[in-house]
């Protein structure tokens, strides 16, 4: 049943990205489109009136177009997207209007392959994934598959959870892909970026230490803030290896590291310093990077490598709960959803420590 949309129809605003170069890959400009028509939801769709959504170095890949898979275009970009359901389809019965609702990077999957059946939504073959092949959270009204939106509770602040849709969710994920235990040391690379910030907080609140790694010191005081037990200036420091050993307590390296860096360097330092039985979970994507490791030491050492992509509904509703506990405070600053292009300037240089969020309303 469709709640009726006739009084918001007016004044939406759309980020969309059109393609200036013939081919899907290649940069993209965009642009803002204001009172374009509200998308009806279809039988097993919402419809999200998004309030806020977090801005995620994945949504400038989007526009740069550097990543080996074509997008939509043209394309309402976002992915963090946190707001109210205003609509609903026929087929859907769990989620009402009114309900807190998030708009996370897997729109929809078919919930019916192998890999969905087995709860690996991101791995289906026909996963729609939002502000890239579907449009996503950079507007007021974004429509998800009911499945997948986020439950979000009605305690929860709509624009600190927003972050928590992909970065949050994405970091937990790993850090249980990474199979460390409480007690257990995990180093963290890009650790004060979005997707850095908020794994410092979900492996304190999983009981491990984490090591942070980034540059400068606006990093480091955001790192240390949030509970880093050391911070390693990948911009001065003369011994990345050793020194990440030389956090670790015992001086063997950690026991699993978090590679979130937009950048390919760190992806070849990992398997130095990573402790013998350590887990590497690569998360972050800079175009066109490869992972490398002496095969020798890897299976002597018997070290772990391997890749961890958003999560699963689950992970995402035990994601909710952390932040709805409290035990997750990661830095954010919000601005207008017509600013985005200086956040994305700031995300090239590397200066975000956190993450921004847009409000869609201005
Ligand atoms: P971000 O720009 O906020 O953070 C990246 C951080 O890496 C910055 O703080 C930067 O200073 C730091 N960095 C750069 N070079 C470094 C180096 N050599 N050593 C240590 N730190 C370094 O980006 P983000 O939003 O956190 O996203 C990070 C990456 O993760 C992106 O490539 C994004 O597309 C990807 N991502 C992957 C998934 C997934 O499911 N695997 C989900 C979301 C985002
Ligand atoms: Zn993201």
């Amino acid at each position: 049943m469709l709640a009726p949309l006739s009084h918001r129809i007016h004044g939406k605003r759309h980020l969309q990205l059109y393609r200036s170069s013939p081919k899907n890959n290649g940069p993209k400009s965009w642009r803002i489109r204001e009172a374009i028509p509200v998308p009806k939801p279809g039988p097993d769709e919402v419809l999200v009136n998004i309030k806020y959504s977090g801005v995620c170095h994945t949504d400038l890949h989007a526009v740069k177009g550097d990543w080996p898979l074509p997008s939509k275009m043209p394309l309402v970009g976002g992915h963090e997207g946190a707001g109210i359901v205003v609509a609903r389809g026929s087929l859907v019965k769990d989620v009402e209007i009114g309900d807190y609702a998030g708009i996370k990077w897997l729109n929809g999957s078919c919930l019916t392959c192998v890999q969905c059946r087995q709860s690996n939504e991101s791995l289906c073959g026909d996963a729609t994934l939002s502000g890239y092949t579907v449009d996503g959270s950079f507007q007021q009204y974004a429509i998800g598959k009911a499945a997948h939106v986020a439950r979000i509770p009605k305690d929860c602040d709509l624009e600190a959870i927003a972050p928590i849709l992909c970065a949050g969710l994405t970091v937990y994920k790993a850090l249980k892909e990474s199979g460390a235990r409480p007690g257990q040391h995990v180093a963290i690379v890009g650790a004060g970026g979005g997707l850095g910030s908020f794994a410092i907080q979900y492996a304190k609140a999983m009981g491990l230490h984490p090591i942070a790694i980034d540059g400068g010191e606006d990093k480091r005081r955001v790192c240390t803030e949030l509970g880093a037990q050391s911070y390693i200036d990948f911009t001065t420091s003369e011994d990345i290896v050793g020194d990440v050993k030389g956090a670790s307590g015992d001086g063997l390296g950690p026991n699993a590291v978090l590679l979130l860096a937009v950048s390919e360097k760190p992806f070849q330092q990992a398997s130095q310093y990573i402790r013998s039985k350590g887990t590497i979970v690569c998360v972050g994507l800079p175009a066109n990077a490869f992972i490398k490791a002496p095969v020798f030491d890897t299976v002597v050492r018997e070290v772990n490598i391997k890749g961890s992509y958003v999560g699963n509904r689950q992970d995402t509703a035990e994601a909710i709960d952390f932040f709805r506990r409290g035990l997750i405070k990661a830095p954010y600053k919000v601005v207008g959803l017509s600013e985005l292009q200086s956040v994305y300037d700031l995300m090239l240089e590397g200066k975000i420590a956190g993450r921004y969020v847009v409000d869609t309303s201005r």
